[in-house]
């Protein structure tokens, strides 16, 4: 037939990730068919401000044109190469040169992968492979923490602390050890302070680290900011607190800068923006503003040094993905780095933060909103069905989710976890832009109180 709706050729030909396929059939897709700026447009010309940058990931927007440029190059160029067994080619190394370069604490080398899931599941491996080259068969467990996400492959899921997850995938591994959320809001005891609570936090981890024997733990995995978890930032001295726990037992830092790397917290990394000293770094998105696929591990000497070794005796280090460093994506991602440095993209966040970061907080009287959280040009807020005592609704009203369509028809692209929205716009936009992008969630927000009032 011809005549088929697109909706309909969508339904009938995709099972669509993160979404509820019933529900897809009901509602059918929103199919997004260009963009411009920090605008997306839909098949019908209607325009959206994109307030997610669509999975985190479009800091410069969409319609950069020297990327598109740089894209077209090298696939004239050499449009497919790899790195294995000692075959290089100019994207790849640029691309490893610019990240050390950028690396906020000495780091010893890059290697090049294709997605955030990919990025943190060779860490995964770079870990067991040290933990064997250094005679430590023992330590290997590793530990991620509740609401974290670092990815979906069937190891990283496991890192993922998020239920819908693991729900009937038969996840997590128990392998993988659990430490708490270090969201205040949520965590902390009645009466206790910020402080306090890192405190307890960087207690309960060296008491689980006790527990189970430093000599069994290898790693312990954190998003800096968390996102798909809620937009959780943590206390100002919660990482040094954890760093001094981890050093202790000589368990090594990876910090998931997947979505705050490149400048969404205000520094380069999250890692700068909350003293973290990590020893393991894995960032995507950003790196190439989302255009094309790829990601890339930063590693330190101590990482670096017993895997060279352990390589060096057995012959040769057997990982790797064929298009890990894929040369368009990573001319793509030279070219996303040399225009945040040459637009001076730290100092354009620490511009206009204040214009999201404030403006979110102007909402934080509204009789639904629990909490406005957030840093930079990343934030989030909490809904609640009680301000006073924090109670959240009833997740089977699907209050976030309410709002995020309402938003929709607004013409605002927002993510709901659970009754926590979401907000981390392409890094390019404007005050203006921030300024219309709220005021679109206002109208949503009264709409959705409006609806919970009925
Ligand atoms: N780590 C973090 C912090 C993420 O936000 C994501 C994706 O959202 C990932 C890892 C996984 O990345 P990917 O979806 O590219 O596999």
């Amino acid at each position: 037939p011809t005549n088929r709706t697109t909706a309909e050729r969508d339904i009938e030909s995709l099972l669509h990730p993160y979404t509820n396929p019933i529900r897809h059939q009901e509602i059918g897709p929103l199919v997004i068919a260009r963009g411009q700026g920090v605008r997306v447009f839909d098949d019908t010309g209607k325009d959206y401000i994109e307030g997610l940058a669509g999975l985190w990931c479009t800091a410069l927007g969409w319609g950069e044109e020297r990327l598109v440029a740089a894209a077209a190059e090298q696939m004239r160029t050499l449009p497919f190469y790899h790195l294995f067994g000692h075959k290089s080619h100019d994207p790849a190394i640029a691309l490893g040169e610019r990240l050390l370069a950028l690396a906020p604490v000495p780091m010893a080398r890059a290697f090049l992968t294709g997605s955030g899931s990919e990025a943190n599941d060779t860490a995964l491996k770079m870990i067991r492979y040290r933990a064997n080259a250094l005679g430590q068969p023992n330590k290997k467990k590793v530990i991620a923490r509740d609401r974290a996400y670092h990815g979906v492959t069937i190891a990283t899921s496991s890192l993922t602390g998020l239920a819908v997850n693991h729900r009937s995938f038969d996840l997590p591994d128990p392998a993988v050890l659990r430490a708490a959320c270090p969201h205040y809001y949520r965590g902390g005891r009645p009466g206790e302070s910020e402080e306090a609570f890192s405190t307890r936090l960087a207690e309960e981890l060296e008491a689980m680290i006790l527990a189970e024997g430093p000599e069994t733990v290898a790693a312990f995995f954190a998003e800096p900011v968390m996102g798909a978890g809620g937009v959780v930032v943590p206390p100002a001295d919660y990482f040094p607190k954890i760093q001094a726990v981890l050093d202790k037992y000589d368990i090594l830092l990876v910090a998931d800068e997947v979505i705050c790397g490149f400048g969404r917290t205000g520094k380069m990394f999250g890692s700068e923006t909350f003293g973290m000293r990590p020893d393991i770094m894995t960032m995507a998105k950003g790196l190439s503003s989302g255009y094309l696929p790829i990601s890339a591990l930063l590693i330190n000497e101590r990482v670096l040094a017993p895997i060279v070794a352990e390589a060096g005796r057995i012959g040769t280090f057997g990982h790797g993905y064929t298009y890990g460093g894929h040369p368009v994506s990573a001319a793509v991602a030279v070219e996303t780095l040399k225009i945040y440095a040459e637009r001076d993209i730290l100092s354009h966040v620490a511009q206009v933060a204040p214009v999201l970061q404030d403006g979110l907080r102007g909402f934080a009287n509204h009789p639904m909103v629990g909490e406005v959280r957030g840093i930079g040009l990343i934030a989030a807020v909490e809904l609640v069905a009680d301000k006073e005592t924090k109670t959240p609704f009833d997740p089977s009203w699907g209050v976030g989710a309410t709002l995020v369509a309402r938003a929709q028809d607004h013409g605002l692209i927002l993510r709901a976890m659970g009754d926590s929205i979401a907000f981390s716009p392409p890094l390019i936009i404007t005050a203006d832009e921030i300024s219309e992008m709220l005021y679109r969630f206002a109208l949503a927000l009264a709409d959705t109180a409006a609806w919970v009032a009925e």
